[in-house]
């Protein structure tokens, strides 16, 4: 399969700057944590936090989604190994992708229950005119359109994560 050229290197590194002055500007002052999503988004995290010049700790979270045989509805399922100490900390959640919307909505969920003082949202990409639960991400890196991508921790089958662009897979 081929991967054509969406969002290159440095454009992302570009935008990865910038976000990360609107992060150190908004939590100045109040302890940060950011919950990167696994797998997809650990190597935007790797670079976004390099940006980003205040005291912050790192966690993560693991999710996986099951959509019943019968039903359309989905369910997320939270891998409590990970389990991330939140409470009274400000959470910043970071994903790879937002495209229906339901683990971000499901997580922000999960960390205010786990005793959260606020969850913010951030992800890199957000795919237009499939959403279907109302979610606005606090950060985001690029509006893409409706596309398959990979690259830049984005897997197809667990491949393609270590490109260092994103990309369109064509069959
Ligand atoms: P949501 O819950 O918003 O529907 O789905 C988000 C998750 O779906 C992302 O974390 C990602 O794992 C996966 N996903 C959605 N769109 C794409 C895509 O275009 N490429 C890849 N590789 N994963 C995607
Ligand atoms: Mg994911």
């Amino acid at each position: 399969m081929a991967v054509e050229l969406l969002i290159n290197e440095s454009a992302i590194q570009d935008r990865l700057v910038a976000m990360g002055q609107q992060i150190e500007a908004d939590y100045r002052d109040r302890p940060l944590t950011i919950v990167a999503v696994l797998t997809g988004s650990l190597i935007a995290l790797a670079d976004l936090v390099r940006q980003i010049r205040i005291p912050l700790r790192i966690a993560l979270v693991q999710a996986s989604s099951y959509r019943g045989a019968t039903t359309t509805a989905t369910t997320l399922v939270v891998n409590e190994a990970f389990a991330p100490d939140v409470a009274n900390r400000h959470v910043l959640l970071l994903d790879d992708i937002l495209d229906t919307g339901q683990t971000l909505s499901a997580l922000v969920q999960h960390l205010m229950d786990r005793g959260a003082a606020t969850v913010r949202t951030a992800v890199l990409l957000r795919k237009i005119g499939r959403q279907v639960v109302p979610i606005e991400p606090d950060y985001c890196g690029f509006v893409i359109p409706d596309v398959f991508v990979v690259g830049y921790g984005l897997d197809y089958n667990d491949e393609y994560r270590h490109l260092p662009y994103v990309g369109v897979l064509r069959q």
